[in-house]
């Protein structure tokens, strides 16, 4: 009898667990199929997930976002965080409103804002920043993004084609502006300030020592002054890729 009912007990236990993977087989079957074309790519450790929710986007485009990709990010890791993530997923997202925008190593791209602004390759270049940034939190927006601006500036693939360019200094504008006129700044600060400007802010906002006093340790100014002498001499020789 006890042998019995641990015999139909065993089976019963069974049957749940086949039940279960049936049911998580078929929803993952569903989330596939909501995909029009999936592709993994992996080259020199780094690993490239391409998802497009996209059935008329640009195979053209595509490819040049993947090289893109397989240019720039293995510069940016080795450059600012060797420990950034190996493995990147792009979404190429009809549903997505914007340019494009970037969490937990999953970037999200408009196929409209592609389709509209083909040679705008390095939205990747950008976009991919924001992985290695991987800061947790207490420095400031303006300064990621016009750290991933600067860094499109520096790596970009496509930018004179795509007509990309920093913005010349205009008065009124502030560092807090942030994207590429805080990326001009950052250029500036590089050049006539501090060579490694761009890598310790990056690596203080990353390693939660960012504050807005490291400007003054770093330079010797802080950052409202760094601003000042920028607005008084702002020219600057820009090279684009
Ligand atoms: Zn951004």
């Amino acid at each position: 009898m006890a042998n019995k009912t641990l015999l139909f007990l065993l089976v019963a236990t069974l049957i749940g667990i086949l039940k279960s993977e049936i049911t998580q087989a078929t929803s993952f079957e569903k989330m596939e199929r909501a995909y029009y074309a999936k592709d993994s790519i992996t080259k020199g450790g780094y690993t490239l997930l391409f998802i497009s929710k996209d059935s008329a986007f640009s195979a053209v485009t595509k490819q040049k976002m993947i090289d893109a990709f397989f240019t720039v990010y293995p510069k940016q890791a080795k450059r600012f965080n060797s420990k950034t993530l190996k493995k990147v997923t792009f979404i190429i997202d009809p549903d997505y409103v914007g340019v494009a925008a970037t969490g937990n190593g999953v970037a999200r791209y408009s196929p409209k804002w592609m389709r509209e602004h083909p040679e705008d390759i390095d939205v990747v270049t950008h976009e991919v920043m924001h992985v290695v940034q991987a800061y947790p939190g207490g420095s400031p927006g303006w300064l990621t993004e016009g750290i991933a601006d600067y860094v499109r500036y520096v790596y970009g693939v496509n930018n004179i084609k795509a007509q990309w360019a920093l913005p010349e200094y205009k008065a009124g504008q502030s560092y807090t502006n942030s994207y590429r006129i805080t990326a001009r700044f950052l250029v500036w600060l590089e050049k006539n300030v501090r060579k490694s400007i761009v890598n310790e802010m990056d690596d203080a906002a990353r390693t939660r020592t960012y504050s807005a006093d490291l400007w003054k340790q770093k330079t010797g100014k802080t950052l409202d002054e760094l601003w000042l002498s920028y607005t008084q001499n702002p020219a600057l020789e820009l090279a684009y890729h």
